[in-house]
């Protein structure tokens, strides 16, 4: 268990698959190094080091669980490259939560790094859900944007995370209103395109208070720069409209701010700082 907290009637445990390495230069797009290595030191591979941050929500009548990392399908060559660490599992059984009460599991979108452990590889090399009993939410676009495997990021996309749970009926696929959608009360999705075209974030609504998983859209503390989109978004100018107007409302309405890739931070409030910048309020 990496954090808990309570966000109205809402626990929220924040649980990991374990670290694992991008290149920095990917993770910060046209930001030079030395500006970015203040924030995010780099190892002699030029890679940085990322968390995996599962949240899992209970609200007393569903337990819901936000991302499922990595997981165990990835080749051993590019396990090996990121360094993964396959280690969800474990973090459920030391928070004391099982795969089996889960109800709900909602992915962002789904890269390789957040949809990873919706299937379990079996020895006898298939797959089967790891959350049985749970119905999956996903945008639709999301899927028909993996199913297209583009040259750009089809590595990003691997069928086994999806498609035997669309077959067996357990995925459900959503297209949010502009407004969001509720998944269950007091959880609902909102659509932040950018990093993706159907990017969406997750919202936590109990007793007046706001907590906000915001995904790849700032994927950790170091950011929150609106300009310091990643190399990897599909769409930069409109993560960089999305980040304001995230922001627009995160820091007035002071959200509880889900970092999904953040190792070291993996929640906090953003306020304004000197420079006009927006950064991580200390001592959280
Ligand atoms: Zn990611």
């Amino acid at each position: 268990m990496r954090a808990h907290t309570t966000v109205g009637d809402l626990d929220l445990t924040v649980l990991t698959d374990g670290t694992y390495l991008l290149d920095g230069g990917a993770m910060f797009g046209v930001v030079p190094k030395p500006l970015w290595e203040k924030r995010t030191p780099a190892n002699e591979r030029n890679q940085i080091v990322l968390g995996t941050n599962t949240v899992v929500v209970r609200s007393g009548k569903h337990t819901v669980v936000i991302e499922t990392g990595i997981g165990n399908k990835l080749p051993e060559k590019l396990r090996s490259i990121f360094d993964a660490k396959q280690l969800l599992l474990q973090s459920f059984h030391a928070a004391g939560i099982r795969p089996e009460e889960v109800n709900v599991v909602i992915n962002t979108h789904l890269h390789f790094d957040h949809c990873g452990w919706n299937t379990i590889r079996k020895e006898d090399g298939g797959v089967e859900a790891t959350f049985p009993n749970a119905q999956y939410f996903v945008h639709r676009g999301e899927v028909e944007h993996g199913h297209l495997q583009l040259e750009r990021d089809a590595v990003s996309y691997i069928s086994e995370n999806y498609d035997p749970l669309i077959a067996s009926g357990q995925m459900t696929l959503i297209e949010p209103p502009a407004g969001g959608m509720e998944i269950v009360p007091g959880v609902s999705v909102e659509v932040y395109p950018g990093h993706t075209a159907q990017m969406m974030a997750v919202m936590l609504d109990s007793g007046g208070r706001r907590a906000c998983y915001i995904s790849d859209l700032m994927p950790t503390s170091a950011h929150l720069d609106v300009t310091w989109v990643l190399g990897y978004d599909l769409y930069p100018l409109t993560c960089i409209e999305q980040r304001k107007r995230f922001l627009s409302r995160a820091i007035p309405e002071q959200w509880l701010v889900l970092f999904t890739h953040d190792h070291l931070h993996p929640m906090g409030y953003v306020e304004w700082g000197a420079k006009g910048k927006p950064q991580l309020k200390p001592g959280y």
